[in-house]
């Protein structure tokens, strides 16, 4: 029987996920699904200086709205629970006694001012950093010296100092490392707390992980990851070290780039769909050309085989390309559903709420073409809605008008507006457009003062029907409005 796979997402609750995290999550995530595997959410905040109030629960926030579902982990549950570190310092405890009394790692009593001067020394002299294994070879009289003197020693692991330690990466092939250059590094902290290499290794394997899935920047911890799951005598997971992630300018992805974090971008009105397609092509291809692949084809189509490792770039003018492309692929009703409460947060204030959802139900189809986000549908939308429209009435001249065409010109449609019975697309433009023969004028010479008049701009989605939305008695108080501001010139 083969070994049921199983991969985990590992975050520490430091804030909220940026989207290189996430990347981690996807990936880990469609291997399990891909393979039949489990896929386990375990929290690392074992480093309590860096822990964040609310952070676990963003997690799973965040999580839920990707729709990246975990068999165990917090709020599920699972065999191998608690799946927060914190709750279980004791196995980490034991795991170090079990070191120490093997000798596979040692009680290192120096001070914070002994390491500070060590690395400035280093420094100094261009010496490779790294702790310079002072406490490795103590003696028992030493050590007990050090105890008498009440010192809380931390726990570091005593690596081999000759020899090589070889990853065998799913992605990088063989990557081997000098073991004379691998830090002898703690494992315990003063506070009892474990650091994240030792809790790491620890849960991975009692939670039976066999694929470590994880960013590159930790490649350099796994030679010593590698030697701790070792010395504890337990099997040495597979491992898959995903390329970094770079902004535009090929540094490494950061706030100075634009949003990090995926609630910035689910604010900014990206849908969830649209993310998971992104970031699943951000060191993974189908075939190289395939831009637009649904969950399931992801799912389906995944491997490892296919990750690269070349550093991937974070395009932000394709992930809104990308999310437009999400946006029309939507239902009518399902993308007004997901526009809704972008509206009620994001249109003026001095607007109603809450808002008409028949009202905007019209109004969904005529936008949907020209926003590449949620979020956009508010600033694009928002003549909709206002009560009284702000514009300058020089938008009124130019297409070789002057205000006294516009002004005769809207003053003729406001005449036979009135008069219509029935307001719809069809109507106006059987009304509208013989109106400019017998005016004598160009259509858009027409057309144009009665966009401005009704939405306030010079690009807005096809006039008759937005007219129609707006209906009769809105668009007549715009042209009215309109006529006054033009006399008034
Ligand atoms: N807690 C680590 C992080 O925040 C996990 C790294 C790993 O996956 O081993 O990235």
């Amino acid at each position: 029987m083969t070994q049921q796979i199983r991969t985990r997402f590992a975050p520490s609750p430091t804030g909220f996920l940026h989207v290189g995290s996430i990347r981690t999550a996807l990936f880990a995530w469609l291997f399990a699904r891909h393979n039949g595997g489990v896929f386990v959410l375990r929290i690392e905040d074992t480093d309590a200086t860096r822990k964040v109030e609310g952070a676990v629960e963003a997690i799973q926030e965040d999580l839920r709205w990707l729709n990246l579902d975990w068999d165990e982990g917090p709020a599920v549950g699972g065999k191998f629970g608690p799946y927060i570190q914190s709750e279980r310092l004791g196995n980490y405890k034991a795991a170090a006694e079990k070191l120490l009394a093997q000798g596979a790692a040692y009680k290192c009593y120096c001070s914070q001012e002994r390491l500070e001067n060590m690395r400035e020394f280093q420094n100094k002299n261009k010496l490779p950093s790294g702790y310079d294994r002072c406490c490795r070879d103590l003696t028992e009289d030493e050590r007990a010296q050090k105890e008498k003197e009440g010192i809380t020693p931390v726990v570091r692991l005593k690596t081999a100092l000759q020899g090589q330690t070889v990853i065998h990466d799913l992605i990088w092939g063989d990557v081997v490392f000098q073991n004379n250059l691998v830090e002898d590094l703690v494992l315990l902290k003063s506070d009892g707390y474990p650091t994240y290499h030792l809790a790491n290794i620890v849960d991975d394997h009692d939670m039976e992980i066999t694929h470590v899935i994880r960013a590159e920047e930790w490649m350099s911890s796994t030679p010593c990851h590698i030697m701790l799951y070792n010395a504890m005598g337990y099997a040495v997971p597979q491992f898959a070290h995903l390329p970094m992630l770079l902004g535009s300018d090929r540094s490494k992805l950061g706030k100075r780039h634009g949003s990090t974090s995926i609630r910035q971008f689910r604010e900014q009105g990206y849908l969830p769909e649209t993310m998971i397609n992104f970031l699943a092509l951000l060191g993974w291809s189908l075939d190289d050309k395939t831009e637009i692949i649904s969950r399931e084809d992801l799912i389906k189509h995944f491997s490892l085989e296919r990750v690269s490792k070349t550093a991937a770039i974070f395009n932000h003018e394709k992930l809104q390309w990308m999310n437009g492309q999400y946006m029309r692929k939507l239902a009518q009703e399902e993308l007004l559903n997901r526009v809704m409460p972008f509206l009620e947060k994001g249109l003026p204030a001095e607007i109603n709420r809450p808002l008409d959802i028949n009202y905007v139900r019209q109004i969904v189809p005529l936008i949907r073409e020209r926003i590449s986000t949620l979020k956009d549908a508010a600033t694009y939308a928002s003549f909709f809605f206002l009560d009284e429209l702000e514009y300058d009435s020089e938008m009124f001249v130019g297409n070789k008008m002057t205000a006294e065409t516009a002004l005769k010109a809207l003053k003729a449609a406001e005449e036979k507006l009135s008069a219509l019975e029935s307001f719809t697309q069809g109507s106006l433009e059987a009304t509208l457009r013989p109106l400019a023969g017998d005016l004598g004028i160009k259509t858009g010479q027409l057309f144009n003062p009665l966009r401005v008049a009704t939405t306030a701009r010079e690009a807005a989605p096809p006039l008759f029907e937005t007219m129609a939305v707006l209906g009769k008695e809105r668009c007549l108080k715009r042209i009215k409005a309109a006529l006054a501001k033009l006399a008034g010139n």
